[in-house]
């Protein structure tokens, strides 16, 4: 019996982050379930909140005991198992349940702030003799009316928006009114779905016939449908992976099931989107932070309605309302942006993997350069190794030629491109080929700094560098946003020779432009992705051999498959190589392999220069010699070593505030606890020491990184923490950030 519904609140704080009683209005137990948004009495106010469950009895006394008011959506959002779900997260990853719920929802949906859109459409109010008579009647008098009719007499069944009558009768609107007025014609109001740009593209996809190796891929992941089995598909750009993917997919919805395929980034998303298009059409609902909310909102019921059954979208899209789920794809995998860097702080792998195991279905892992943990797995059997050796038509990849910075400076070549770069580019423009130059946009930004005494300036709220926008001639924080004029004078030593250093994407398109005047030059990062669409407009000259030189950040490193493109070039490997972070190495390989296999997609082989100063680092000697097998053994032997994932669980405890001696003091307090507390079950406790971005957003930033051996001793151990930090955190004007398995140690 459904006397009682348990309900979350939807508000996010430590007090409230529990199961409240309501009573079910009697006689109406059946229009609640589990999923339902509510509006409910909430001391003096009312909230919204939702419904995780019922029961017979309560413990609040039937005095106090406050009924369910009105419910804010008509369908459910969630079900039984999705529920679980966040449950499982809210848990893992210390959140609130009514946080992770909100994450898994497309945005305003809880706030009624998006809905469906509805169109007028015209129709006929009356037969299509009488019609016919009426066209007759006043083919004089009203010829404009007639005409209206006209096109109804020819499609009686058919309705039509006002403007569409307007444009064919060539009329004004008062005429379609009159014959409303009249009662020939009617009006009514239709959902119309949101169109996305991809629903535009006419092109047909053929099915190729598989590869042998794509077809063994295929049969053991189809094997092991309805079981929680994990795989793992390592294939080279252009192996085929996206084909097996697409396959899988299509298997699935002969038998009613439905697929969700991760992506990224947005950029890769439309040319994912466009190949599943081409084969499924509206079976495809898409899903990122691209599209406006409205579209969103359509986008995620059309799913739940069970209306497309395949689901491509960015991380979040791991919580698609698909009914039946068949199988999770994470192309990819290895990507930093599966990993939320808010709260709930989710990693989609896990969240896929565990939702696998609810509902029973696979997760296929799909990388060419595996995270060092997901190949690892394979090792140990708890993924399993499929592989695609080989690229379609024996393409082979292209070689890579490591060129030494040092070596170029020595010969007295200071500018950015090596002269073997450079030779290059000038023979590929004279091919009428195109060329793609790389640029980390990752602490690869340009900065200011005195020549003479080495000061560099930084942004007053946030203790990095602020970056130089030649364009605008001004420093900006790409932290915080503040912007300021570029100094004239050192402000430490008052001398003159304050340049800025470093280049970014605009100061790499001015000097090609200056080095190679007569090539097209488009630039793809950030900047110039804003507006909606940009990705694509970019990528559509591109294709159309309309760009010469495409200048990019990672964005351009990506998923794109253009047989133009003949020569890549890496500006600087080693931008990421040094950030401070365990997983750097790992980077720069991942990066590095995968710029490379964005050259000679077409008939010839293609060629890639890396510009380092650090020519024999193992990740850029693997790249060069497309080696994951090699990178992998040399990586995880330092992992072993200095005890890194995958040889233990992390936590990431940040503590931030406005007062740098209140952020000391709390997190020395907070570290002392767990040294005396729990000290034994911890493997190692590093910190507390300043975050290696010590400021941001005018607040101080100190952590404290903790390793664990076991997952389930890490749960349990948080779950105590969290509660310190909550006491810690409400007593004082700081906040903890808890961060589990953390990607980025910045
Ligand atoms: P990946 O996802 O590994 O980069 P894709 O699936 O995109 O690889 O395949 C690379 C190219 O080869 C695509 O243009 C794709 O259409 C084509 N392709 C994939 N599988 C086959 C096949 N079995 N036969 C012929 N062409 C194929
Ligand atoms: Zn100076
Ligand atoms: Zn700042």
């Amino acid at each position: 019996m459904k006397k009682y519904a348990q309900v979350i609140v939807n508000i996010p704080a430590a007090e409230v982050d529990k199961e409240y009683d309501y009573l079910v209005p009697p006689d109406r137990e059946n229009e609640y379930k589990i999923g339902h948004v509510i509006q409910v009495p909430f001391g003096s106010r009312r909230v919204i909140g939702f419904i995780i469950g019922f029961s017979e009895n309560t413990d609040v006394s039937s005095g106090k005991i406050k009924q369910l008011d009105k419910k804010i959506l008509k369908d459910r959002v969630f079900d039984k198992k999705m529920l679980d779900l966040f449950k499982w997260m809210a848990y893992n990853y210390n959140s609130y349940l009514s946080q992770v719920i909100k994450t898994a929802l497309p945005a305003g949906i809880i706030q009624g702030r998006v809905s469906v859109k509805k169109k007028k459409f015209i129709c006929l109010n009356e037969s299509e003799d009488i019609v016919r008579k009426k066209i007759k009647e006043i083919k004089n008098r009203a010829p404009k009316q007639a005409r209206i009719l006209e096109i109804f007499a020819d499609n009686p069944h058919k309705e039509f928006t006002v403007q569409e009558l307007i444009n064919t009768a060539d009329c004004y609107r008062g005429a379609v009114y009159r014959l409303m007025e009249k009662g020939v014609l009617d009006s009514c109001k239709r959902i119309q779905r949101r169109k996305l740009n991809h629903t535009k593209s006419k092109k047909e996809s053929k099915v190729p016939s598989l590869t042998s190796d794509q077809n063994k891929a295929i049969s053991s992941v189809q094997k092991s449908f309805n079981s929680s089995e994990i795989f793992l598909l390592h294939g080279v750009t252009g192996s085929g992976k996206t084909e097996v993917y697409l396959q899988l997919a299509d298997r699935l919805l002969k038998q009613g099931q439905g697929t969700i395929i991760l992506v990224p980034e947005i950029s890769l998303t439309p040319i994912m989107v466009r190949r599943f298009y081409s084969r499924f059409k509206d079976k495809i609902a898409v899903l990122h932070s691209g599209l406006s909310e409205g579209e969103r909102y359509d986008e995620w019921r059309r799913i739940k309605r069970g209306e497309a059954k395949i689901v491509i979208g960015a991380r979040s899209a791991v919580f698609a309302p698909l009914d039946n789920p068949g199988l999770i794809v994470i192309d990819e995998e290895h990507e930093n942006s599966y990993k939320q860097e808010t709260y709930p702080h989710y990693h989609a792998r896990r969240v896929a993997f565990v939702r696998g195991k609810i509902s029973n279905f696979p997760v296929l892992l799909g990388s060419a350069t595996p995270s060092l943990e997901s190949f690892y797995y394979t090792e140990k059997n708890f993924i399993h190794y499929l592989s695609l050796s080989k690229r379609i038509n024996e393409r082979g990849l292209p070689p890579v030629d490591i060129i030494d910075m040092s070596a170029e400076l020595k010969k007295g070549n200071t500018g950015i491109f090596s002269a073997s770069l450079k030779d290059s580019i000038t023979r590929t423009l004279k091919k009428d080929k195109q060329v793609l130059l790389f640029l980390n946009r990752r602490g690869y930004a340009s900065f200011m700094m005195c020549r003479e005494c080495g000061f560099v300036i930084k942004c007053r709220n946030c203790d990095i560098s602020l970056t130089y926008h030649s364009a605008k001639n001004s420093l900006c924080c790409h932290y915080c946003g503040h912007t300021r004029r570029p100094a004239q004078k050192c402000p430490e030593c008052d001398s003159e020779y304050i340049k800025e250093f470093g280049i970014g994407t605009e100061k790499i398109v001015q000097e090609v432009k200056e080095e190679f005047p007569e090539a097209e030059v488009d630039r793809m990062d950030v900047d110039t992705t804003v507006y909606k669409g940009a990705h694509e407009d970019i990528l559509a000259r591109m294709e159309k051999g309309e760009t010469d030189i495409l200048v990019g950040t990672q964005m351009i490193a990506k998923g794109h498959d253009y047989p133009g493109i003949e020569v890549v070039g890496v500006i600087s490997a080693d931008t990421m190589l040094n950030i401070p972070d365990f997983r750097s190495a790992e980077r720069t390989f991942q990066l590095m392999t995968q710029v490379a296999g964005r050259a000679g997609r077409g008939s010839t082989r293609g060629q890639v220069y890396i510009q380092t100063y650090n020519p024999d680092h193992y990740s850029i000697q693997a790249a060069r010699n497309h080696d994951y097998e090699a990178f992998y053994k040399n990586e995880i032997k330092l992992r072993k070593e200095l005890n890194y994932p995958p040889f233990c669980f992390l936590v990431n405890i940040l503590v931030r505030g406005t007062q740098k001696e209140i952020v000391k003091k709390e997190i020395k307090k907070l570290s002392q606890k767990i040294h005396k507390q729990h000290h034994s079950s911890i493997m190692e406790i590093m910190g507390p020491s300043p975050a290696t971005i010590p400021k941001i957003r005018g607040k101080f930033r100190w952590q404290i990184i903790l390793k664990f051996a076991e997952k389930k001793l890490r749960k349990k151990i948080l779950n105590k923490l969290k509660k310190e930090v909550q006491i810690q955190e409400n007593k004082n004007d700081v906040s903890f950030v808890i961060d589990v398995d953390p990607q980025s140690m910045l």
